[in-house]
């Protein structure tokens, strides 16, 4: 939970008490609530930011935030949802809220609108509008009915544009496992660009086998908590928009053709095209509903994925690679790469704990990874520079190694790493001396301030970074978060080039919110044979669940796993990383 989706729970509740008719003052407290949380770091688990002050019952100090938001607040973070706003939300048709959203309408007159109209959602006021039954209430005229229907498309624009896979994720994951616990499926999967691991996504793509009737498929989808209205309900497809403006479609086929439809509707477009290319060379089509002969003989039906492309000759191309980006060249070749997947990992490399800015103690944090299967984990906790995210300074990085000897007595099963996360400061110098680099095993290099330097400064910085002989890891090298705040701006190639030369990996950061060395650096890091490790930046034991953030990332990155130094036992993870490549002149 960021402080960003913070502030939209507080201004939904501020719109949903406006509809109500609530005094305005008790309006005005949510919107000034949210505009506190808007100032908060994006980053959550940033010094200083929303998880520390829940953590610390601090969130009151900040202006504009009462107790009761405070309550809320700290509810809403800690159990991901809110009562009263679920409440709230129940009052109310599903699409009422979109009316306030059109610009200059307001929730006052909205709720007339929802009142003396009738009117549940846009379509309705669309209509109504179209009809002229708008001119006619108290307060609006045909110049407010002309704006509100320019507001609608207005809007319906605004719902339309991509959002990032961290919201959708989540939304496709609980979609997905409400279909398949409806009645007659027999499997449904994720498909889309969600599925490809997209960073961003324009929609959310569900397909589903069904034994039997699908009209119970169907409503399980139609009534999901998320969804705001349903778009669209027919005998093979069901389309809803959710709350948060996004469309989501589910489609329902027999057994029989899920392979083909669940390729289908995994897309991408340009990787589709070129397919069809390949296939009308060998005489068949391709579709939705299975492979085509050309000259009318049998159809053919492929029963997986893996079986559509060895029918047109091709190594089975994975999700995250569809894209026409040289993959379907390869496959006809049998070369495409190697990729990561998620069992190869083998230990969790960036972890904080309660000693900086983590919430969960260092021993909850070992046990947590232990019961995931890890084999080892590296406790990274931030440097003094960091001291807004409580970073350790010597005397408490010493105590912190003779915890983690305890801990690693109470845990032998799992390998326990003493390392850290050191700041790089603004001349690029480390934030440790090199007494105490020498000792740590892992050491992880971040930018975690001056993001704003220019191109020539920060590139620089990061160069001097890089070439110090005890920067094993690249953490999040662009800084990136996802929607909210801009890469810091580089040369990023010749740094990468820079981190490969130098042997230092680079880090693909699985937190859902960074996700900030991209698809397609990943592919630069690839050109230049740089090693990789795949991260959850872990702030909670929850947080370790991430990983398949990095591995979709990194998939679609073509990171092959003989690049990714977490896929090693401990031993030769250190190994690897650490090796230095002969030093060139
Ligand atoms: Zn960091
Ligand atoms: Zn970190």
């Amino acid at each position: 939970m960021t402080p960003r989706e913070v502030a939209a729970v507080l201004r939904e509740i501020s719109q949903l008490l406006q509809l109500k008719g609530e005094n305005a003052f008790k309006v005005r407290a949510y919107d000034l609530g949210a505009d506190a949380f808007e100032t908060l770091p994006p980053d959550p688990a940033a010094p200083g930011g929303l998880y520390e002050r829940v953590k610390s019952g601090t969130l009151c100090e900040l202006e504009g935030v009462g107790k009761a938001i405070e309550q809320k607040v700290t509810e809403l973070v800690s159990t991901g949802k809110l009562d009263y706003l679920e409440k709230l939300r129940l009052e109310f048709p599903r699409g009422a809220l979109d009316l306030v959203q059109i610009p200059g309408l307001g929730p006052r007159k909205a709720a007339a609108l929802i009142h003396e109209l009738d009117v549940v959602n846009l379509d309705d006021l669309e209509k109504a509008a179209r009809e002229g039954r708008v001119r006619g209430l108290k307060g609006f005229g045909e110049k407010t009915e002309r704006s509100i229907l320019e507001g609608i498309a207005k809007v319906r624009a605004r719902q339309g544009a991509r959002k990032p896979l961290w919201e959708t994720r989540p939304l496709a994951e609980q979609l997905v496992a409400r279909v398949r616990a409806a009645p007659g499926v027999a499997r449904a999967e994720i498909a889309g660009s969600v599925r490809r691991y997209d960073e961003t996504n324009g929609d959310i793509d569900i397909v589903a086998a069904v034994n039997g009737p699908v009209e119970p498929v169907m409503e399980a989808f139609a009534v999901a908590p998320d969804v705001a209205e349903v778009l669209a309900r027919g005998g093979t497809k069901c389309s809803v928009r959710l709350r948060d403006g996004l469309q989501a479609d589910l489609r329902v086929v027999g057994e029989a053709q899920f392979a083909t439809a669940l390729h289908h509707f995994t897309g991408s477009k340009q990787h589709h095209v070129k397919l069809r290319g390949i296939a009308r060379d060998k005489g068949l089509s391709i579709s939705e509903y299975g492979l085509a002969r050309l000259d009318g003989g049998p159809s053919l039906q492929p029963e997986s994925e893996e079986a559509l492309y060895g029918m047109l000759g091709l190594q089975p191309v994975p999700p995250e690679l569809r894209e026409d980006l040289g993959e379907l060249e390869l496959a006809a070749k049998r070369a495409l790469p190697d990729l990561i997947e998620e069992r190869d990992i083998r230990g969790f490399v960036h972890c904080h704990s309660t000693w900086s800015d983590g919430r969960a103690t260092l021993e909850e944090m070992v046990r947590a990874a232990h019961a995931l299967g890890a084999e080892f984990i590296t406790i990274t906790d931030h440097t003094r520079a960091a001291h807004y995210a409580n970073g350790l300074d010597v005397d408490r990085l010493r105590r912190q190694w003779d915890e983690i000897a305890r801990v690693q007595e109470k845990f032998p099963q799992i390998r326990i790493l003493r390392g850290s996360e050191v700041d790089i400061l603004e001349d690029g110098a480390l934030d440790w001396p090199s007494d105490i680099l020498d000792q740590l095993e892992v050491v992880i290099c971040s930018v975690h301030q001056r993001f704003k330097l220019d191109e020539p400064r920060q590139t620089d910085r990061i160069r001097r970074a890089l070439m110090h002989p005890k920067c094993a890891i690249w953490g999040h090298p662009t800084g990136r978060y996802l929607g909210d705040r801009d890469p810091v701006s580089a040369r990023w190639e010749e740094l990468i080039a820079l981190a490969a030369e130098r042997g230092v990996t680079i880090e693909c950061n699985g937190t859902p919110h960074r996700l900030d060395f991209s698809a397609d650096l990943l592919r630069v890091a690839r050109k230049h044979k740089a090693k990789i490790c795949l991260s959850v930046d872990a702030h909670s034991t929850k947080e370790l669940e991430n990983l398949h953030y990095a591995v979709g990332t990194a998939r679609r990155g073509w990171t092959e796993k003989d690049r990714v130094v977490n896929a090693r036992p401990a031993d030769e993870f250190l190994k690897m990383m650490w090796t230095r490549p002969p030093a060139t002149a």
